[in-house]
């Protein structure tokens, strides 16, 4: 259990309905080749977040095709719903939307506070012409993208695909997961300096560093801790697991509270 002093929001967790909960977290561990530690549900980081002391959890869910979108988008405003003050939902897109405003309009109507996109999962470049309206339908409502970044294997999400966008939109507020730019974490350091509309997140690095501490504080040091956000990539891995070794950090009381909560209720509005 946290030390109760801090509010933690863990700012990036995949959920799925039940039913199909085991074969979507089967298809993320053959694109990464891992074994999720957890099952993916959203009752289990209820029951997590009451166990660890995690507060608060922002949820999501990627769509592989057009026609997914607006279901994912009704159940995550569902699981929401079941507890408010616990969640706070993320709306899916797709590039072959036909009507991206229509895809917008929905996620504000059912109270979404922003949109999860997945490049590589989904396989397009994050500078894709097709995403442009929906990137300045983004900007203009407020809306923040949780992206993830960066894959040595691909390049739709590298910081080369990422770079064009935030400055061709320079109000839309993008959250690079995974500390901006997944497994290229040196081509995110030499990309990012210093981007005024983009967060990165902390989730899916420790475990593929060895929890190497000092390089992760090297990457917050990087960014600024007002630019990084706590996150789990659940069900891939253990929130708990997770925020054990994000204390483990040395990082300062007050350094600590940005991460682990200020940043996301501002960047996501909670
Ligand atoms: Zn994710």
């Amino acid at each position: 259990m946290v030390d109760k002093k801090y509010t933690v929001i863990d700012a990036h967790c995949h959920i799925y309905p039940e039913k199909i909960a085991e074969r979507a977290v089967a298809g993320t561990d053959a694109f990464y080749d891992t074994h999720a530690t957890c099952h993916g549900v959203a009752s289990e980081l209820l029951e997590i977040g009451n166990r660890a002391g995690i507060d608060h959890f922002v949820i999501q869910s990627v769509a592989t095709s057009p026609k997914q979108v607006a279901s994912i988008n009704a159940f995550i405003a569902a699981s929401v719903a079941t507890a408010p003050e616990r969640f706070t939902g993320l709306g899916a897109a797709h590039p072959e939307c036909a009507d991206q405003e229509e895809v917008v309009s929905q996620i504000k109507e059912l109270g979404l506070h922003g949109i999860k996109i997945h490049p590589d999962i989904q396989g397009f470049a994050i500078d894709d012409r097709r995403m442009f309206r929906l990137y300045e339908l983004c900007e203009a409502e407020g809306l923040p993208i949780l992206m993830h970044t960066g894959d040595h294997r691909y390049d739709f999400s590298n910081p080369n695909r990422l770079l064009p966008v935030l400055k061709a939109f320079p109000n839309l507020v993008v959250i690079g997961a995974h500390f901006g730019g997944w497994s290229v974490w040196d081509d995110a350091v030499r990309a990012f300096d210093r981007i005024p509309n983009l967060y990165v997140d902390c989730s899916s690095t420790f475990p593929f560093v060895n929890d190497d501490l000092v390089f992760v504080k090297n990457l917050i040091d990087y960014y600024g801790a007002d630019r990084v956000l706590f996150g789990s990539d659940f069900p891939m891995w253990d929130p708990v697991h997770e925020l054990e070794t994000f204390m483990k950090l040395n990082l300062s009381e007050s350094e600590r509270r940005m991460i682990l909560a200020d940043n996301a209720k501002k960047v996501y509005k909670i």
